[in-house]
């Protein structure tokens, strides 16, 4: 006891003379304490991921679902997310606990615009069996199968169980774009699109709070996938044309992200065109567009640097953008008094 007052003193006056650390004392943590609190944070952040990302898909699917036809990179999906897609033991306990693992095989989430969801599937619903495929111990192997039956376009018959009553449900899966839409963990306003994928950050998923809001990203990256713009700019690049100042427009740094997806930066010609395309398929997946062009004043007001046009910037500046998506809407609603199909006029020149 001795030795340990000795000890703290001899710390104090350290401190005072050395002026380097702080000056009161440090509240005493015990560990379990700390352990519990620990858990608990891990555990409160995966499920916001969980939820931001099942948003994500609640948003994107009408988008991606509604403009197949426009759509070169399809896919049959069945709409749905499970508990588990690999061994249990696999899993951390955290996870265990968010994702509701070890209580058999279960939806987590039913995105609403599917077929799965009108055929009664919903949240929770203990998943018995799906065609032929019993769902056994082996997950692994439940959703290889799965993926076999899905790649056919089978009608799907799912045996499940709900508050101990089983239940059957038939529905065909979706045709859908094949751009998987990815949350990214980053606090910059941004989004993606890399010819393969689309990504929307944390950053532009708090800054996007409506959902028409967040569809309007999603489907603005839609356009850049669909119109084929990375195997485009990959071709200009060439040229050296590609400058990326993304991090310049949006006022942050982007380098990070882009570097770990791997995605490209576009010219303004074509940032316009995924603004103008994009506009169809939100209105395609039954968005409410009418006030959708909001987003790039409320873009302006919290990013100021995007509100004057320079030559440098590869994005169209956000007063250009604001009109150009409300003269893309007048021309929609135009198509729709002439009952006329909703597909973006091509460049005639
Ligand atoms: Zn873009």
């Amino acid at each position: 006891m001795k030795i340990f007052k000795f000890v703290k003193f001899f710390f104090l006056v350290f401190l005072i003379s050395a002026c380097a650390g702080p000056a009161t004392q440090r509240i005493f943590i015990d560990n379990e304490a700390l352990d519990a609190e620990t858990k608990l944070q891990q555990k409160l952040s995966l499920e916001k991921v969980k939820a931001r990302y099942e948003r994500l898909q609640k948003v994107g699917y009408p988008i991606l679902k509604n403009s197949a036809d426009l759509c070169e990179n399809t896919i049959n999906s069945l709409g749905v997310m499970f508990n588990a897609y690999v061994a249990t033991e696999k899993y951390s306990d955290i996870e265990k606990e968010v994702y509701e693992i070890d209580e058999g095989l279960k939806l987590t989430f039913v995105i609403p615009s599917s077929a799965a969801f009108k055929s009664g599937l919903r949240k929770n619903d203990e998943i018995l069996s799906i065609n032929s495929i019993e769902v056994g111990e082996d997950r692994e192997e439940f959703h290889k199968n799965l993926e076999k039956i899905r790649k056919k376009s089978e009608t799907l018959k799912v045996t499940y169980r709900r508050n101990g009553v089983e239940g059957i449900a038939s529905f065909d899966p979706d045709l859908i774009c094949n751009y998987p839409i990815l949350l990214v963990q980053n606090d910059s306003v941004n989004a993606f699109a890399n010819g393969s994928q689309i990504g929307i950050t944390t950053g532009m998923i708090r800054f996007a709070q409506k959902d028409e809001e967040l569809g309007l990203v999603i489907a603005h990256e839609l356009g850049h996938n669909i119109m084929d713009h990375v195997s485009k700019l990959r071709s200009n690049s060439i040229l050296g044309t590609i400058v990326d100042l993304a991090a310049a427009y949006y006022g942050v740094n982007t380098q990070g992200i882009f570097g770990q997806v791997g995605a490209t930066m576009y010219s303004q010609e074509f940032e316009a065109e995924a603004d103008y395309v994009g506009i169809y398929y939100m209105e395609r997946a039954g968005y409410s567009i009418d006030n959708v062009a909001n987003f790039w004043r409320n873009m302006a007001v919290e990013h100021p640097g995007s509100i004057n046009p320079s030559h440098t910037s590869t994005h169209p500046a956000t007063p250009e953008r604001f009109l150009e998506i409300n003269a893309a809407i007048k021309e929609i609603e135009e198509k729709k008094k002439l009952n006329q199909k909703l597909i973006p006029n091509i460049n005639k020149e």
